[in-house]
Formats: structure tokens, C-alpha cells, sequence
């Protein structure tokens, strides 16, 4: 029977990303010249999400349909302007945390020349304090900051119940780049972030083997990207 993620050498699967972008319908042009600005400017642009998460962040929002997003971690703005990009029809709003002086100067920026400022509210400060002082309820949470706080965040959104009732939130990363599977799962990976990725995996792992015990939540963890799980208020649906 064949497994949930296919064996792909490393070199095929650079050639499957490629197929899946060509053959998945292209981010807008704004968006594309926000991604390569990025990746010029910044030596840490891997931090960013690739073009085809950005066309998956949008189909996602398009079928959705979310009145209001959360966004937990904004780095130069690119996810937050895909969130707009999606959510043209709902009109959402869209709030971005983010704590990074530098990021939050490079977002603002991107934001004011792609004309977004009308629905993304970027919130400065560190995430375990701004996701406290949030009101109201979203329907789309992405979580993608600081790697050790997921537990936390996903703790205070259910605590204070800022998932809406048929809502979702979207963890990026889980896998570290496969770190958080086994230290073996990534022999690929530069050495140079291998310790930072470490880190990550072990903090990840903590937060794979807990939320599944929530007894409040549905989870499912997708191997797309590095890894992706979703997590749902138990037997909600999408559309009630
Ligand atoms: N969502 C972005 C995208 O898809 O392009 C990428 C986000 S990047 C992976 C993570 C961001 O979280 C960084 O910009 C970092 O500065 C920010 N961050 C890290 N720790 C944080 C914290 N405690 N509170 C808020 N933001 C934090």
C-alpha cells in the first residue's frame, strides 16, 4: 500500500515543487514581485513561504471564506498579502503579529506600496502578550512565529476562544524539516541550521504529541510543505 508521503530523492523533489507551482494557478503578479524583493533584500528570506504556499494560502482563503484572519508571524508581509489576495470576496480583515523591528518596518513598507493597508492590521510586539489583548473571534488562524511558542498560542486561542465556531488554524512547520519526526530525517539539511532546526524539531514534537490529546479539537497533520496541521473545534464543520 503506498504511504501518505512519497519517497521523492532530493533532487525529484525540487522538480515536483516545480511541477506543482507550474501546474497550480499562478500567485498574482504583485504578490511575485513582493516575494523576489524579499529574497533580495533579506539573508533570511528561507523564512519566508514559497510561491506555491502563497497559491495555496490564497485557494484556501477563496474556499473558506473567512470574515477574519489571524496571522502569527509576518516577517516581510508576503503571507499576510496572500491572505488579502484570498479574501477579496469576504472583504476580511486580516491581523498580523509580529515582533521583529526590522520585519515590522520591511511589512509596513510592503504593505503601503501593494495598497493592503484598508484590511491588514499589523500588531507589533511579542506574540504571547499581543495574542492576549485580541477581541472577537477569527475563522482562519495561521501560525508560523517562533517554533517553541506554538503550544502557547494554540493554548491561548482555544482558551480565550478566538477560533470562531467552524474556524481553522493552519500550524506551519510542524515537521522542521523533518527534525521533529527523528534526527535522522533530514540528512540534506545544511549544518549550518541543522542546531536551529534541532531546537525546532524537539519544540515542535512536544507540540505534535499534545494538541492530539486536546480533548477539545480535531487535529490533522498533512505532509504538505513542512508540514502542516490543522486543527478544528471537535466535529465542526466548515459550512453548518
Ligand atoms: N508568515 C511569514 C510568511 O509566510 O512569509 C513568515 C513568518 S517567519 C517564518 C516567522 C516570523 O515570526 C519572523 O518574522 C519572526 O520575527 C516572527 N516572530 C518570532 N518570534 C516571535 C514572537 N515571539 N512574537 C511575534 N513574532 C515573532
Amino acid at each position: 500500500m503506498l504511504g501518505s508521503v512519497l519517497p521523492f530523492s532530493e533532487e525529484t523533489a525540487d522538480r515536483v515543487s516545480e511541477y506543482c507551482e507550474k501546474n497550480s494557478t499562478a500567485i498574482p503578479d504583485t504578490l511575485s514581485e513582493h516575494w523576489k524583493a524579499t529574497q533580495s533584500s533579506f539573508s533570511d528570506a528561507d523564512k519566508m513561504s514559497s510561491r506555491l504556499q502563497g497559491a495555496w494560502m490564497i485557494f484556501t482563503a477563496q474556499d473558506r471564506k473567512p470574515k477574519r484572519v489571524l496571522e502569527i508571524g509576518c516577517y516581510s508581509g508576503y503571507s499576510a498579502i496572500a491572505w488579502y489576495e484570498g479574501t477579496k470576496e469576504t472583504q476580511a480583515e486580516i491581523v498580523t503579529l509580529e515582533l521583529s523591528p526590522k520585519m515590522i518596518a520591511a511589512a509596513r513598507q510592503a504593505f503601503k506600496t501593494y495598497g493592503v493597508e484598508d484590511r491588514v492590521k499589523l500588531i507589533e510586539g511579542p506574540a504571547d502578550q499581543t495574542l492576549k489583548t485580541l477581541e472577537g473571534e477569527f475563522d482562519l488562524i495561521f501560525v508560523d512565529a517562533n517554533k517553541d511558542g506554538y503550544a502557547a498560542y494554540v493554548q491561548t486561542i482555544l482558551d480565550q476562544k478566538l477560533l470562531s465556531s467552524h474556524g481553522v488554524i493552519l500550524c506551519d512547520n510542524v515537521f522542521a524539516r523533518g527534525l521533529s519526526v527523528g534526527a535522522d530525517c533530514a540528512p540534506w539539511l545544511n549544518d549550518h541550521v541543522r542546531p536551529y532546526w534541532g531546537g525546532c524539531g524537539r519544540a515542535l514534537d512536544i507540540f505534535n504529541t499534545s494538541i492530539i490529546k486536546d480533548p477539545r479539537v480535531d487535529v490533522l497533520l498533512m505532509p504538505v510543505f513542512d508540514g502542516i496541521t490543522h486543527i478544528k473545534w471537535k466535529g465542526s464543520n466548515s459550512r453548518d
